[in-house]
């Protein structure tokens, strides 16, 4: 496992990080790493979904794409493979959250409705959330057609995120993040972003795109210490 750095100010009440390629998402070493139990590591069941879940009692896996957690020692996550994880926490109410968002997770603006019920469940102030943005496919590697264009730019407004190339386009599923995050009201201060691409760095990350389908997946975890 490779963990890779988040900001230091995240660190102050949570414990968060990106795993690498090999062995990945092992729970049996996040657990470790966090020092907490495998059975406090919570991972939603991913669909591509716009759902957030809030985790109070309950610990049983449901489909969402996005998970927010006030409770103490538990473990969040999300598995990508190309896909944009990112990680969050508020520092002042001591929420933390972990959201996948593909091109469709995007498109239906996961990572602002999340942002949103930080809000609304624990009355967060955009201006004191934390966001980290971790490696996925960039554009360099990230080939789209017009119409998933068409879709994240409905939910994301028009910003610097994508370009065309011949009949296609490329695009940075990470800096349209980056925009939606900044659109629902966080600072540009509090947002870091991976330089890493997945599809450019077979060896460091898995790639759904680079092995044509048939791959495993890293994560990103956040918990309260
Ligand atoms: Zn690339």
């Amino acid at each position: 496992m490779r963990n890779i750095l988040v900001p230091d100010n995240m660190k102050t009440v949570a414990n968060a990080c990106f795993t690498g390629k090999n062995p990945g998402a092992d729970l049996g070493i996040i657990a470790e790493l966090f020092k907490t139990s495998r059975d406090q590591i919570y991972l939603p069941i991913q669909k591509h979904t716009d759902k957030v879940v809030v985790i109070e009692a309950s610990l049983e896996p449901v489909i969402a794409d996005a998970v927010i957690t006030k409770q103490k020692g538990l473990l969040i996550g999300v598995q990508v493979a190309d896909c944009v994880p990112v990680l969050l926490c508020d520092l002042k109410k001591q929420v933390v959250g972990a959201v996948h968002a593909g091109w469709r997770g995007t498109a239906e603006a996961i990572l602002k409705k999340t942002i949103l019920t930080f809000y609304d469940k624990f009355f967060s102030d955009p201006a004191d959330i934390q966001v980290a943005i971790g490696p996925s496919i960039r554009q360099c590697c990230y080939e789209v057609d017009g119409e998933v264009i068409r879709a994240v730019s409905l939910a994301t407004g028009n910003s610097d995120y994508f370009k065309s190339k011949g009949d296609k386009f490329c695009l940075d599923l990470a800096a349209a993040n980056q925009v939606q995050a900044l659109t629902a009201g966080v600072p540009e201060g509090n947002i870091w972003i991976s330089d890493d691409c997945t599809f450019c760095s077979p060896e460091k990350f898995f790639s759904y795109r680079f092995a044509k389908g048939s791959t495993g997946r890293q994560a990103g975890f956040i918990g309260i210490l």
